[in-house]
């Protein structure tokens, strides 16, 4: 019960390997009848699901190579759009939302569309002109709402103000597995979408990347990518086995601080790194992924159970110097807590390592920050920067218990305020 990975999954996971790929099919039909799509691909990550994506949308329109982003998410984003051979653009996110920032969303997706009054210089030319130019500058393939921590991002939204159909909406879904919103399930909103099964996620494979979509284009596209990539080979299997292993043997209460003084079971992506491996999901992960429901729906009373804990701390002891988001569904991969103050803000960190109470910053800064990313537009997406530097994220996973909690309200909450 304790660990991400039980006794009973890493056999099951085991057991799939020496039965061959049933267990991959299998799961591939759970996903789809669950969650109510036509097509389910099942790849090595989240990263590997949206490089796959985003090739497979390239295919489909190889004049356009811009994939929109939030400037605030996982580095593994800008790194699968780098990896799948295309260019990173950032939109900031609102205050305090974790999703866009709806009015420069607007301008961004007026920019690309076609629509010409928008610029000076083709007022002067003729219509058809017109056209033609700004078709040549619509470079926008992809846009990617994210749920970022399960926080629901507002696809039918920006549904609303696409209005070119050659731009695709890829959900990431990748913290969001086993959520829903007043639209639906999460993961199904968009034209295609993804899950990851990374640590750290709703729900834990070791490592793994769930594609969804309904639309019979994408998919044939999708079909052709996945049967150019790989499946997962000998030394990748026993790799992701070892730390099917490692996961099963420390992630426990007991040794609770290991994982964020062990490297090699580092949580959370904070590296932009588009050099990862891209192939087909294992048997071994579908194996471990054989009660994937029951374990969802489990680790999601959980989660929810420490975020309404959280949500009543922050609503107690609430002085200004504090600022929760706007938190409305009920389970989230980690609680956000903003904290201004930047010092007291490094001793909560500072405490909660040497205590091993695994309160983190999300994602080191924004992605605008990413040097080799070579952003030069002289936007500064001060939203997102600001968020980076005063975003503190409190565990919600099954394996805090009661003195965790106890322990974290005491320096997240009951500092004495010094002068
Ligand atoms: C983790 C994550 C990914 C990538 O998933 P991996 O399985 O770690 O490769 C993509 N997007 C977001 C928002 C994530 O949190």
């Amino acid at each position: 019960m304790a660990a991400p990975i039980s006794l009973r999954d890493f056999i099951s996971g085991v057991e799939a390997v020496i039965n061959g790929h049933n267990r991959l099919n299998d799961f591939e039909s759970e996903l789809k009848a669950h969650f109510g799509v036509k097509y389910c691909f099942l790849v090595s990550s989240g990263k590997a699901a949206l490089t796959v994506i985003l090739k497979a949308l390239h295919e489909i329109h190889p004049d356009r190579d811009e994939i929109l982003i939030p400037a605030f998410t996982c580095y593994s984003v800008p790194s699968a759009v780098v990896r799948a051979g295309l260019k990173v653009r950032l939109c900031d996110i609102g205050e305090g939302t974790f999703d866009f920032d709806y009015k420069k969303l607007a301008s961004i997706l007026s920019r690309s569309d076609q629509s010409p009054k928008k610029t000076d210089l083709t007022q002067e030319v003729n219509h058809a002109c017109q056209s033609a130019k700004s078709k040549a500058d619509s470079r926008l393939l992809a846009i990617l709402p994210t749920h970022l921590l399960g926080i629901p991002s507002d696809v039918n939204r920006i549904r609303s103000m696409l209005n070119d159909p050659s731009v695709t909406i890829v959900e990431d879904a990748a913290q969001a597995m086993g959520e829903s919103c007043q639209c639906g399930k999460l993961g199904t909103l968009g034209d295609v979408s993804f899950f990851s099964l990374g640590r750290g996620k709703m729900f834990c494979t070791v490592e793994g990347g769930i594609i969804l979509t309904s639309r019979d284009d994408i998919a044939a596209s999708l079909n052709h990518q996945i049967k150019s990539i790989p499946p997962c080979n000998s030394i990748a299997l026993l790799r992701l086995i070892l730390y099917g292993l490692a996961l099963l043997l420390f992630l426990n209460p007991f040794l609770f601080w290991l994982p964020s003084s062990i490297s090699v079971l580092k949580l959370g992506q904070t590296i932009f790194d588009p050099e990862f491996a891209v192939y087909r999901m294992s048997s071994f992960q579908a194996g471990l992924a054989t009660r994937w429901l029951l374990r969802l729906r489990t680790l999601h009373e959980y989660r929810a159970q420490l975020v309404r804990i959280w949500k009543a701390l922050y609503h107690k002891h609430t002085d200004g110097t504090h600022h929760a988001s706007l938190i409305q569904n009920s389970a989230l991969i980690r609680y956000p807590l903003i904290i201004s103050d930047t010092m007291k803000r490094d001793s909560i960190l500072y405490d909660s390592k040497h205590r091993g109470l695994g309160i983190s910053k999300l994602y080191p800064d924004a992605i605008s920050a990413i040097d080799s990313l070579k952003f030069t537009n002289g936007e500064d997406y001060h939203v997102a920067r600001k968020l980076a530097a005063s975003l503190i994220t409190l565990p919600t996973h099954h394996y805090v218990c009661n003195k965790d909690v106890a322990k974290i309200k005491a320096i997240v909450w009951k500092r004495p305020s010094s002068h």
